[in-house]
């Protein structure tokens, strides 16, 4: 299996082959907001959310002490099967850290006026960059 800088190195140059796609295509890179969410979720999908949250990986130690959210997540499903899903493993992922986000967001944003809110479109394209950043690694598994 890949390490954690190969997935990463690979991840990054496919987004870039994605970038100049979208370009071409003048989809969502025409909004520079939308092309940011989309690129901060493939951050954080590369980085932090990885299929490899499963097993004591690079990617699980670089939440430092906060790893401990995603101790749960390591008992419930063994590594390589449907952490390796890749409609599957992102979703139950990204469901999963939503709880997480949610909670804290609700807890510290609730006496805020509703503007404080971010629009629902950009935290789409955000879990849509997890979601690809996730494909590109299950495929990297795969390959190698
Ligand atoms: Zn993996």
């Amino acid at each position: 299996m890949p390490d954690y800088n190969t997935h990463r190195v690979f991840n990054y140059l496919a987004f870039l082959v994605i970038s100049v796609l979208l370009f071409k295509l003048q989809i969502v890179i025409t909004d520079l907001k939308l092309f940011l969410a989309l690129g901060i979720g493939f951050y954080v999908g590369t980085d932090f959310i990885t299929p490899d949250l499963d097993i004591e990986s690079t990617a699980i130690k670089r939440w430092g002490k906060l790893k401990v959210i995603w101790l749960p997540y390591k008992w419930l499903f063994k590594h390589g099967q449907s952490s390796h899903n890749i409609l599957y493993g992102a979703i139950v992922r990204v469901i999963y850290f939503s709880i997480i986000i949610l909670s804290v967001y609700y807890l510290l944003f609730r006496s805020l006026p509703p503007e404080t809110m971010i629009s629902s479109v950009y935290v789409f394209i955000f879990l849509v960059g997890i979601v690809i950043a996730n494909a590109l690694h299950i495929i990297l598994d795969v390959l190698f």
